[in-house]
Parts: C-alpha cells; structure tokens; sequence
C-alpha cells in the first residue's frame, strides 16, 4: 500500500474507510427495518437507507475529485480484484463492523417490540455518531487543504447524518423510550446541567478581580467558553 506522507492522503485514506462503512451501513441497515415495530421509527431507518445510498454516490464523487476526475472504483478493481473484491473498495472499516456486529447481537435479543425499538434507535445513533466524527474530520481535512467542492460535498453528507441523528433523538425522547417504560412525568428535552457551584461571598476576592481587571488581566467571568465547531 502506498505510504501516506500527508495530509492530503490521509483524507483519501478516511474517505475510503468511509466509503467502506456506508456500504456497511447499505447491507445492514434492512435488518434494523425489519426489527422495528414502530411505523415512524422503520420510516426514518428507511429513509436514511435511501439518504445513505446517496451519500456513497457522493463519496465516489468526492474520490474521484481527489484522484484528478480518475474514477476509484475502476481503478482499484482490476481483473481479480473485480473476482473478488465486495462492493467496498479498498478499505474495510472496522469500527462499522464492530457497531453492526453489535446491533445485529441486540437484534437477537429477546425483547418486548417496545424495547427492541429502543434499542435499535441507540444502535443507529452509534453508528451516526461515528459517521459524524468522520466526515467532521474529512471535512476539516479538506478545508485546510483549499479543497472547498470536496469540504463542500463531505459537508452535505455530515449535515444529513446530524439531521438523521437529531431526528432519531426525537422519536426516541418523544415516543419510543416512553413506550418502552420511560416515565412520562418526567422531562427530559431539557439538558440535564451539573448543580451550580456554591458561591462563596469573599469580599477581598471582588476587589483582588477588580484591581486586576484595571491591568488587564482577564478575570474568570470575562474568558469565555470556547465553542467548538467542526
Ligand atoms: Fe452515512
Ligand atoms: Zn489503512
Ligand atoms: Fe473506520
Ligand atoms: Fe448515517
């Protein structure tokens, strides 16, 4: 295999396991469809079947933008790699296979249809989250190489994988987990935040962040979080 000695290699190096876990993701995904038994639940999997099929298109795109409009496909598969080969290319994602292999073992399970779907939503989003993770870091990639079509393309796919993940995240806190046992009373839509640290009144320490604050220190009220953006 050809030594990747920058970060452009690198890129084509994630967007081939990448292309490796949506085709995972293709084959596993009727599986999960099957098993559901919540109309909208089995809608948003199939929707997202046919989102994803769309997103490996895309990549082939993107691949062959990288490759200097060479198709990946066709060159990777000669002969007897086209024999032998499966849909995947030339990568084969291990974190995929490892979160499929572990939903297909939940989907044996035995469990109440209300919590199976539960379980499946929590299996989904796993694999969304690291979809998520992946096309981020493709995505950053491209943008600090000046590949703005590729940072552009990869971006519309992580989008459509946040939507399918926040949609997931709807269904479960609105429907799913509640039919499953969750209790109804309680709300969860908004963010459980850590109690408050007690504030201890020091009267020197306001004048210490005042005099500081003259000098042009920045007193810990005036640094603001960071957000992080990807
Ligand atoms: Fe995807
Ligand atoms: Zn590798
Ligand atoms: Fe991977
Ligand atoms: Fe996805």
């Amino acid at each position: 295999m050809e030594k990747i000695n920058d970060l452009r290699k690198l890129l084509k190096h994630e967007l081939n396991d990448l292309y490796s876990a949506e085709t995972q993701m293709i084959e596993a995904l009727p599986d999960m469809i099957e098993a559901a038994t919540n109309k909208e639940l089995k809608r948003s999997l199939s929707d997202h079947l046919k989102v994803t099929q769309g997103q490996k298109t895309r990549l082939d795109k993107v691949r062959t933008i990288l490759n200097d409009g060479k198709s990946v496909q066709k060159e990777e598969k000669g002969f007897f790699a086209n024999l032998f080969s499966s849909e995947e290319g030339e990568e084969h994602c291990k974190a995929m296979e490892g979160l499929i292999k572990e939903a297909n073992t939940l989907l044996e399970e035995d469990m109440t249809p209300e919590v199976m779907d539960a379980a499946i939503i929590a299996a989904a989003q796993k694999a969304e989250h690291y979809e998520i993770s992946s096309y981020g870091t493709a995505k950053a990639y491209a943008m600090q190489l000046g590949l703005t079509e590729v940072a552009q393309l990869l971006n519309t796919t992580l989008d459509e994988e946040y939507a399918a993940d926040d949609s997931l995240t709807v269904l479960a806190v609105g429907k799913v987990n509640l039919d499953a046992g969750a209790d109804k009373k309680i709300p969860v839509r908004q963010p459980l935040k850590a109690s408050p640290a007690p504030v201890v009144k020091k009267p020197m320490a306001k004048k210490v962040a005042e005099s500081k604050s003259k000098t042009g220190t920045r007193t810990s009220s005036s640094v603001k979080t960071k957000k992080t953006t990807k």
